[in-house]
């Protein structure tokens, strides 16, 4: 404890987010000739352009995309039918024109405000983000963690809960033009026309309603209450995924310890602690003949071979293994990324994942700290996720493994 809050409860008060840009820092204003361009265009489908920042020629013009590559992406645009003045609003992660073009480390974030404000104010269905900057500005912002390369995000289409809108990133035109001379541009350039593409088809906005995964996740503290609901799920014996939240990253070492373990059909979702009859139900329902959806499931399967001196049975689905196998690019293939790109699921994970972290593999995290309630909400959360994750995944391969 510290004061009258619980020190994990101190770690959710957060300074509120403002939308006033941090010029006074960021100094562009002062370097170039349209200072804090606007943004520009009819925007009659809803679609919004975030491009990287200004260049001489849009300087000039106070007027975004009027140099080579936005003549470039005109071009794109209008094969695909789009106009894109009439149709879209354009702007840019950073809306000054840096001096020889080279944004500052911190300008993006700087500037965010404005990339905000806009998307407050036009209430976009779609946003194209055209290269690293805008994917940094914006997906930096919703995924609370340094997003890394484009070529990470370039071709997704991700339903943004936060936003209920699409998010569609991209390479920057300027990048394309720079690829014209090497053998495969045809492809890439038939790519950069599709994403844009599947981006302005996105005419309607993902949701009616947004879900709210959090609330779907029954906590259950009372261990016989828990077992109740597990041997539930046995006689269903419908898909389930399942997830264990332990204290050491392995099964082996003498401070090994399950803490909690969670269990989803994509309807029910309950997430209790390690305890008692809840361990014997645990049991029961992993050796027993209900489908099961892991992700990285050797995980799992060792910490329960380790604990529980049983072997998991009939695993329909891994998650990790089948992100490699639809995208087979570095940087994916984690639950966070694809609870994101999938589900738009961002940042569930905020409170908890500085306590999941250790020294190494034999030593504790320090999630007991932490309150039992948080733990179970997120330990349920990848349950349930891990679950809708499988869903898309199987429909994608053409396997349906899990019918809701
Ligand atoms: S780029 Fe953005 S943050 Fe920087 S000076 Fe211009 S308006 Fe301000």
């Amino acid at each position: 404890m510290n004061g009258f809050f619980h020190a994990s409860e101190l770690t959710t008060v957060r300074a509120q987010p403002t939308l006033i840009p941090h010029c006074g820092a960021c100094k562009l204003y002062r370097t170039c000739k349209s200072p804090k361009m606007k943004p520009n265009g009819k925007g009659k489908l809803g679609i919004l352009i975030v491009g990287e920042a200004p260049g001489s020629d849009e300087d000039i013009q106070n007027k975004q995309f009027v140099g080579t590559s936005g003549q470039m992406l005109q071009l794109s645009l209008s094969k695909i039918g789009i106009d894109m003045w009439r149709d879209c609003i354009v702007t840019n992660a950073a809306v000054c024109r840096p001096p020889n073009n080279k944004l500052p480390a911190r300008a993006v974030e700087y500037c965010r405000p404005n990339l905000r404000k806009a998307i407050e104010q036009y209430k976009p269905k779609s946003i194209i983000l055209l290269g690293a900057k805008p994917v940094q500005s914006l997906i930096g912002w919703l995924w609370k963690e340094d997003p890394g390369p484009i070529g990470r995000w370039a071709g997704w289409c991700i339903p943004s809960q936060r936003l209920n809108c699409w998010i569609s990133p991209t390479w920057h035109p300027a990048y394309l033009k720079r690829q014209e001379k090497i053998k495969g541009y045809a492809v890439l350039e038939r790519m950069f026309t599709k994403h844009l593409k599947v981006a302005c088809r996105k005419t309607e906005r993902p949701w009616k309603e947004v879900p709210d995964y959090k609330s779907q996740v029954t906590r259950i503290y009372e261990v016989n209450e828990a077992a109740k609901h597990i041997r539930q799920f046995i006689k269903n014996n419908k898909p389930i995924a399942w997830d264990l939240e332990t204290l050491t990253l392995k099964p082996d070492g003498p401070l090994a310890e399950i803490y909690s373990c969670a269990v989803s059909d994509g309807t029910a979702t309950i997430a209790y602690p390690w305890h008692g009859e809840a361990i014997k139900a645990t049991k029961e329902l992993l050796v027993s003949d209900v489908p099961k959806i892991g992700y990285n499931m050797k995980f799992e399967h060792r910490w329960i071979l380790k604990t529980l001196g049983c072997r998991v049975r009939n695993w329909i689905w891994d998650g990790m293994l089948a992100a490699h196998v639809i995208d087979n690019r570095p940087g994916i293939c984690g639950l966070k990324f694809q609870a994101f790109a999938l589900l738009g699921a961002d940042s569930y994970n905020d409170v908890v994942a500085p306590y999941l972290t250790s020294e190494n593999g034999n030593t504790r995290n320090r999630i007991k700290e932490l309150n039992l309630d948080k733990v179970l909400t997120y330990n349920g959360m990848d349950a349930l996720l891990e679950y809708k994750v499988a869903q898309i995944q199987s429909k994608k391969l053409g396997m349906s493994i899990c019918t809701q």
